[in-house]
């Protein structure tokens, strides 16, 4: 019954005698009254009718029962298949088969008819009453009176028919009752469903309006906690999430093995598994947070089974996949302007950087820009020595480590050299790979570091700490990691650099500085010094050589005087080839006297130690700074002058200027 009356509101129309208006809503209370009694069973809901003819006898009965109670009449209903539906249960309708027959015929003639028979009890008399729908006067049932002749037939026809349209009335009371109720059920069934679609809607117009991810979240905390106020809901994030909020929490796939959130999240569909306990039972459910990329965790949510519905369900679904797709839009914009800035940063310190070229510049710059993009308390950027196989500390605000040197596998550098890799350290207490002077003379606790490569072989470290525990993120770490590459190849850009300087300033054959380098040193000299000495060395008829041996064999004496010329002066000395086969050796803060001590050492190595053997000729000359005149141009013409009175005077001997010294 109830369930064919479900459909009522779309099969009302037809029932009340095709008046489309019908269902129009009824304004005052008498059409109320006027609609509902256009309201009516059809032969379709006969099969349906049983409990209602029951009930309405049983209304029926409550009301007349006490007055006919000591009557000898019994009435019953019967349905049109001809089953008696209700009857008075004190009294089995004793003539059944006779009463049934009647009905039949009843039914058939759609009429009142009467039988008189005979039975245990005595004799009786059977009247049967046709009942009628109200509008199409459809047969819908028939009441039945067995009156027992023991009282002299006390009950009339007419009473009779008068309880069989009581009965009818009741009848038709609960089939209103029903009707509303059923109505009543649907329309609020609708008006729930339309405040669960503007809720939705609501959810979703605020989800899309947001862009940052943990807002997002919480409004799905929010609109549960306000839509089924005291359900259990727990969010497991799959990725590191750095949430303080106690609902998110990691989902460890290893550690919950097979159970809902990791099943829905492996599968990335929603899961559904119903249990109890003593009181209750309970819908568990897994939904993904799922966008098209991918998916970012699982909601795990536990409801009573009474207060979760199938469009319940539907509706939490619905609201989940609209935070996962807002998640993963808020998400991409989170990282698209995280990557932006990172960008930015990178570009702003590669420009700062790459303006310099001296490397402890750029040591020193380093430092001062990590310290303030990672808000860190210390940093330290060691650099490794080659010779040493020592890490030297090139820049640091920690007094106790700038210019120190640490052994290449000692400490936080030494494991970033061993490993090759970034470290991130949350909390150095709990830290026992390796102990670390740094982190230890600092107080720190946190720590990232990254190696520094040059050509990529790891030539430095990047130490930044602070004392608070868990203070970098993975996102400083990973980004530390993108800056050290840049600092890298700034460091090794000034490298070469300096290299390339360096180069230039030699003598390819040689090895020797060349003549403008030289002249460069003594001009500065001469600005801050008080005086200097210049040898001038050239070989002696080494166009002999030359026309005897070859320029190769030439060459290679004109490097074996270079080397004796190198290995006999101090290391501050600066020795160059002026040109040719001259070579010219600048001793500051030397007086002639001690510089031909030095010459003659040269001259005497040369015509030992040279092969084919060659003799040298030097002039030497000296400035003061109490000369009338100092200057690049004279000391070197003075010299020159020496040289050529050496040459003149036999070669394989010194000259100093303006006098023959002749050993
Ligand atoms: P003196 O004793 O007067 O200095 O005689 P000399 O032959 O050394 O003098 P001169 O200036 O006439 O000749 C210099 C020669 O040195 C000429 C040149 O061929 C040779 N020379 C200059 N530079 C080089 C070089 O780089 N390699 C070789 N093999 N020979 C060179
Ligand atoms: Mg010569
Ligand atoms: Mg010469």
């Amino acid at each position: 019954m109830l369930e064919h009356l479900r459909s009522l509101p779309a099969s009302l129309n037809s029932r009340s005698s095709g008046d489309s208006a019908s269902f129009a809503a009824p304004r005052s209370h008498e059409e109320h009254v006027l609609w509902m009694q256009k309201m009516d069973i059809t032969p379709f809901d006969f099969s349906y009718l049983g409990s209602l003819l029951e009930q309405a006898y049983s209304d029926w009965n409550s009301r007349v029962g006490s007055r006919l109670a000591r009557t000898s009449t019994f009435y019953s209903v019967w349905n049109t298949e001809g089953d008696c539906i209700g009857y008075d249960s004190d009294h089995e309708a004793d003539p059944g088969v006779n009463a049934r027959r009647l009905v039949l015929e009843c039914l058939d003639k759609r009429q009142v008819l009467s039988l008189k028979g005979t039975s245990e009890h005595g004799e009786y008399l059977i009247i049967t009453h046709p009942l009628f729908s109200r509008t199409n006067e459809d047969m819908f049932a028939v009441f039945t009176a067995v009156i027992y002749e023991s009282n002299g037939y006390e009950t009339s026809e007419a009473v009779v028919q008068s309880e069989a349209l009581h009965y009818r009335t009741c009848f038709y009371r609960r089939f209103e009752y029903i009707f509303m109720t059923d109505l009543l059920h649907a329309h609020e069934q609708t008006a729930r469903e339309e405040h669960r679609r503007s809720i939705l809607f609501q959810i979703v117009q605020r989800m899309h309006d947001k862009m940052d991810v943990e807002a997002i979240l919480d409004e799905v905390f929010d609109s549960m906690d306000y839509l089924y106020p005291a359900t259990y809901i727990k969010l497991y994030m799959s990725q590191d999430q750095s949430n303080s909020d106690p609902r998110i929490k990691p989902l460890l796939v290893h550690e919950r093995g097979e159970d809902l959130c990791v099943r829905s999240f492996m599968e990335g569909k929603l899961i559904v598994a119903r249990s109890h306990d003593a009181e209750n039972r309970i819908v568990d459910v897994g939904i993904p947070l799922k966008g098209k990329q991918g998916i970012y965790g699982v909601f795990h949510i536990e409801m009573n089974e009474e207060i979760m519905e199938e469009s319940d369900l539907q509706l939490i679904t619905m609201m989940v996949d609209t935070a996962g797709t807002a998640f993963e839009n808020a998400k991409l914009h989170e990282q698209s302007n995280m990557l932006i800035q990172e960008l930015r940063l990178i570009n702003d310190l590669t420009q700062r950087l790459n303006k310099s070229l001296h490397l402890s510049e750029i040591y020193q710059l380093s430092e001062q820009e990590l310290k303030e993009i990672f808000q860190a308390e210390t940093c330290c950027i060691l650099q490794l020595n080659d010779s040493t196989n020592d890490f030297e500390v090139m820049s640091s605000n920690v007094k106790d480590v700038f210019h120190q040197s640490f052994s290449v596998d000692y400490g936080i550098a030494g494991l970033v050299y061993r490993t090759e890799e970034p470290l991130i350290i949350a909390n150095y207490a709990q830290f026992d790979k390796v102990s670390s002077f740094f982190m230890e003379d600092t107080g720190s606790m946190s720590l990232i570091a990254s190696p520094i490569r040059v050509n990529g072989e790891v030539k430095g470290a990047i130490l930044l700490g602070h004392s608070r525990e868990h203070y970098f993120s993975y996102d400083n770490y990973k980004l530390l990691q993108m800056l050290s590459i840049h600092i890298g190849l700034a460091l090794s850009n000034a490298t070469l650099h300096a290299e390339v300087r360096r180069l230039a300033n030699l003598d390819m054959l040689t090895g020797l500085y060349v003549r403008h380098y030289l002249d460069s040193v003594i001009h500065e000299r001469q600005a801050h010094e008080f005086c200097g000495s210049l040898i001038v060395v050239d070989i002696d008829q080494f166009k002999q050589v030359n026309d005897t041996f070859g320029h190769q064999t030439g060459d290679q004496v004109l490097k074996q005087v270079s080397e004796i010329v190198t290995s006999s002066v101090r290391s501050e000395d600066v020795c160059a080839r002026w040109g040719g086969e001259e070579l010219a050796i600048y001793m500051p803060q030397v007086s002639v006297k001690q510089a031909l001590d030095y010459a003659e050492v040269i001259r005497k190595r040369v015509a030992e130690e040279t092969r084919p053997p060659v003799t040298v000729s030097s002039g030497i000359a000296e400035w003061s700074w109490m000369d009338e005149k100092v200057s690049v141009e004279s000391l070197f013409y003075r010299a020159d002058m020496a040289l050529y009175s050496a040459k003149n005077g036999g070669r394989n001997r010194i000259v100093v200027e303006e006098q023959d010294v002749t050993r």
